[in-house]
């Protein structure tokens, strides 16, 4: 990582950004072309393993890519503020991130998507909701198990 001075290791802050995010920008390969695409998420972190929920429509250009090529790249930030400079050079923007890669797989079992859409629900509203068959049976949920991440701030000067 460039800017190593920025890199954030501390777990309690990167549930933070994690918390506040809640859109990630996923990169997905259709053969040699990039496809990145913003979703709402959920996640959740179990001894160091962090696995994001994501749902959608039943169909779409998403699923056909990942269907074929499920390895995917992620980018999640929050707290941005541009800031301005007496010079060009000194106006930037604080923010909070975190990126990393995994694998992602469209979920079959209605258990697992009641489970994976609460924990969505969790992450975006801070409330707890319950799902039955039928509300997951119209839509498409996502699973992405993430095999490495890091996280980076930039504070305001
Ligand atoms: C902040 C934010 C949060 C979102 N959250 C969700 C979510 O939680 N779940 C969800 O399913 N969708 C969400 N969306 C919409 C999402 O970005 C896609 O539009 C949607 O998922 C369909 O993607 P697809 O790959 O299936 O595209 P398709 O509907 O199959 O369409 C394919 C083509 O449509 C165009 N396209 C698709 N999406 C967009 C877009 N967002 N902007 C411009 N052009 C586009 C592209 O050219 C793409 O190649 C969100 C969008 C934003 C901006």
């Amino acid at each position: 990582m460039t800017r190593r001075e920025r890199e954030v290791t501390d777990l309690a802050m990167i549930l933070d950004f994690l918390n506040k995010g809640k859109v990630i920008h996923l990169g997905l390969c259709d053969g040699d072309q990039p496809y990145v695409v913003p979703m709402n998420y959920g996640y959740t972190m179990k001894d160091g393993e962090l696995t994001f929920y994501l749902h959608g429509a039943l169909k779409g250009y998403k699923y056909d890519v990942m269907r074929k090529h499920p390895k995917v790249s992620f980018s999640i930030e929050c707290d941005v503020h541009p800031f301005p400079g007496k010079v060009a050079c000194q106006y930037g923007t604080s923010y909070s991130s975190v990126m990393g890669k995994g694998t992602a797989r469209v979920l079959e079992n209605p258990q697992e998507k009641m489970e994976a859409l609460s924990l969505f629900m969790r992450t975006q509203t801070g409330k707890d909701f319950e799902f039955n068959e039928k509300l997951v049976s119209i839509v498409n949920v996502i699973e992405i198990k993430v095999s490495e991440y890091s996280a980076k701030q930039r504070p305001m000067p």
